[in-house]
């Protein structure tokens, strides 16, 4: 069978604009086109309609299923797969779908976290399509997105939420565009997530229990080699894993994912995979389908996709870039600076929108990433620092400064900026001297969130920016709307908003010690180290009412994720440290002990050939081995008094805190331990793929 080109095979499973433009007559094509692009209630006829074209397609496409694919807090997808079969009266069967079927659905979720949203008698929550997300055929499966909610209309899961502050972000970008004269239909915030992954070879990971049950290394002493020589980044791609990118790709361009760039990382074993930008929802449904299809085609070529924060110690961690903008129905990018002054007057109002949100709920951006994983990654020196701060680049603060102090920008004329009169002086959109020690910076046209984690969704730190920005806009429309004058209230407000807001804007080296002193003790900023530190904030007065306010979250809804997140950081760390001490006890203990018999046998057996043989190798790295047993032991039973400890604690705040104070503390000190007994001993007793072996051994 002849290959298939690119275009040939983009989108090929997915009912797409092409495929209903194709197969639905123009009545139900408008109809839907309307509930998509404005929000439009979907007609009962209509949804009958395109259910029936919707099977046709899926059915000859070779789908014998249907499911509801949604995103429950767990922060993986769900799907619960029905046959379209349906017994004919002849004993065979039809394939039937029906327009309910595809509007709503009733899994029994039970079992999903709900923080008490959903009383476990009413087990049934409902999902309901989204039709602006398209529907795709996955392993025979019609997958249909939806979103998923409790029957007393509580969202249980994150693309409710997230498609909420879309419109509440849509709604007040609007009212600012109508003050520059500009009727719009829609204006939607679009992100391109990079993602960044490890490729380890599957036998190695079979070995390791860690790996398995946690996703990530507890144990592992530093190779001799490890990211020192940059000699990965960029590098030649090995022929394992170009195979594995190939395959990859053509599977997502199957799934109309816009699959763009591919490059090796900074640490061994590590890459990087980024599509083309999308609008929100959309992005965050194709970024978790991206993550389930990367997991499977690595299998397929006999490795193992890590998407964890941070699988191994010593070497960079992965995380997710979120690639953020504001654009129109049109096309026309609200975060890209102008050609005329009234343009660029708009531009600098949205762009100071953003700067107030991020400086006002900087709390809210960093809980929005905070996971046990991303504790790791946040603050160490490779990723940007728990600090929240926004980096614009020395030629856009430069204007900012002009705008705000009335002095000359330097420019041709050496005129003071005058907005809505003046064209802004041009600033290069040169991206070589991007920082990239910021957690948020502006990159031409677009602002780039560094602080999300590589296992994470995307929907929460969207939710959060859009809510925020739409905050901001909210603001400045009420105070625009009722202006005198429109320019000089424009320009008064922008001033403002830069003086007001300037402690946010960082352009210097965001892992030095230094800027956290200035960000802590000078700005007053937030630095919340730990998901414990972070996660309670969501529940501050001020972020309940911003978010309420917009209609984003209800108060039970807020509560019952603040739950939810923080017990998900207990389950995690409480694994981990059972994971640790089951490896300890039944491993690691064991071998050092065969190691120390093969080490005191020699000895003995040495010496009783001749008195001259000192044995000092011998007698030394056995004693060191032998305390450090002592110590391992100790350690061991420090954790699991510890993990005992943990059941007592009445809530889940106090659980998480006494897992920060001292449960990771212990599990740190134990891997020490056993780190330095593995220095110390033969690698064949050793029980484990070292970390040598993990990273390093994919051609
Ligand atoms: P880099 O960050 O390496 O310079 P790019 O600028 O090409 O790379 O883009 C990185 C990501 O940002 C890509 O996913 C890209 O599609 C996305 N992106 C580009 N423009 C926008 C935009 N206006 N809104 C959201 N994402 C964007
Ligand atoms: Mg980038």
């Amino acid at each position: 069978m002849e290959k298939k080109t690119v275009p040939e095979l983009f989108g090929s499973k997915v009912f797409d604009d092409r495929v209903m433009k194709a197969r639905l007559n123009d009545k139900v094509y408008n109809s839907l086109k309307k509930t998509i692009d404005e929000n439009a209630d979907l007609d009962e006829k209509v949804a009958e309609a395109v259910a029936k074209e919707m099977k046709a397609w899926a059915v000859e496409n070779g789908a014998t299923h249907f499911t509801h694919w949604f995103q429950p807090l767990t922060g993986i997808t769900a799907e619960k797969h029905d046959s379209f079969i349906s017994p004919s009266p002849d004993g065979g069967v039809i394939m039937e779908f029906s327009g309910k079927e595809l509007i709503k659905g009733e899994p029994d979720a039970s079992s999903f976290p709900s923080g008490g949203l959903r009383a476990t008698f009413e087990a049934r929550g409902y999902t309901a399509w989204d039709p602006t997300s398209y529907a795709f055929i996955k392993d025979h499966t019609l997958c249909i997105p939806t979103a998923f909610c409790s029957y007393g209309g509580d969202a249980l899961d994150k693309k409710t939420p997230l498609l909420r502050s879309m419109q509440a972000l849509d709604k007040q970008a609007k009212r600012i565009l109508k003050l520059f004269g500009k009727e719009v239909k829609y204006v939607r915030t679009s992100v391109g997530p990079e993602q960044e992954y490890f490729l380890i070879d599957e036998k190695m990971y079979e070995q390791r229990p860690d790996l398995k049950y946690t996703g990530r290394t507890l144990f592992g002493a530093m190779p001799p080699k490890g990211q020192e020589l940059d000699d990965h980044y960029f590098g030649a791609i090995k022929p394992r894993v170009t195979a594995f990118m190939e395959e990859l790709n053509e599977e997502l361009w199957k799934l109309g994912i816009l699959a763009k760039t591919e490059h090796n990382e900074v640490a061994p074993a590590q890459h990087e995979l980024a599509p083309i930008f999308s609008t929100t929802n959309v992005a965050t449904d194709k970024n978790q389908l991206t993550m389930e299809i990367m997991q499977k085609v690595a299998r397929k070529h006999g490795m193992v996709c890590l998407l964890h924060e941070k699988p191994f110690a010593g070497v960079n961690g992965s995380g997710k870039h979120n690639n953020w903008s504001m654009a129109t129905n049109e096309g026309v990018n609200l975060l890209s600076p102008g050609e005329t002054p009234h343009e660029n007057a708009q531009f600098l109002l949205f762009l100071c929108a953003v700067i107030k949100a991020v400086d006002d709920y900087q709390d809210l951006l960093r809980l929005s990433v905070a996971t046990a994983g991303n504790d790791h990654r946040l603050g160490a020196n490779e990723a940007p620092p728990a600090i929240i701060s926004m980096f614009l680049g020395d030629e856009l603060t430069a204007i900012l400064d002009a705008i705000k102090n009335d002095t000359p920008y330097v420019g041709k004329e050496k005129e003071v900026l005058k907005l809505g009169v003046h064209v802004l002086p041009r600033f290069s959109r040169d991206t070589t001297d991007r920082n990239r020690t910021s957690p948020f910076a502006f990159t031409g046209n677009k602002f780039e969130f560094r602080s999300l984690g590589s296992s994470n969704s995307i929907a929460c730190c969207n939710i959060m920016l859009n809510a925020a920005v739409a905050e901001s806009l909210k603001i400045f429309a009420e105070r625009l709307e009722g202006a005198k004058n429109f320019d000089d209230e424009l320009h008064a407000l922008i001033k403002e908003t830069i003086r007001d807001h300037e402690r946010i804007l960082f352009n210097g080296n965001g892992y030095t010690d230094a800027w956290v002193k200035e960000a802590t003790e000078v700005r007053g900023l937030s630095n919340y180290k730990t998901t414990p530190d972070a996660m309670p904030h969501l529940l501050d007065k001020k972020n309940m009412d911003m978010l309420m306010a917009h209609k984003v979250f209800t108060e039970t809804e807020l509560k019952s994720r603040c739950e939810i997140m923080l017990e998900n950081y207990c389950k995690t760390v409480s694994i981990e440290a059972h994971t640790m001490v089951d490896m300890v006890r039944k491993s690691y203990l064991p071998a050092i002990e065969g190691y120390l018999y093969n080490l005191a046998k020699t000895t003995s057996l040495m010496k009783s050939v001749s008195s001259n043989v000192k044995c000092n190798y011998e007698i030394s790295t056995m004693e060191r081995l032998s305390e450090l047993t002592d110590y391992i032991l100790e350690r061991v039973k420090d954790l699991e008094k510890a993990l005992e400890e943990l059941k007592s604690f009445d809530s889940v705040l106090k659980t998480s805190e006494f897992i920060r104070d001292d449960l990771i503390p212990k599990m740190e000190h134990l891997r020490k331990h056993v780190d330095e007994a593995e220095m110390l001993s033969s690698e064949e007793c050793w029980p484990f793929p070292s970390y040598g072996k993990l990273l390093f051994s994919v051609y």
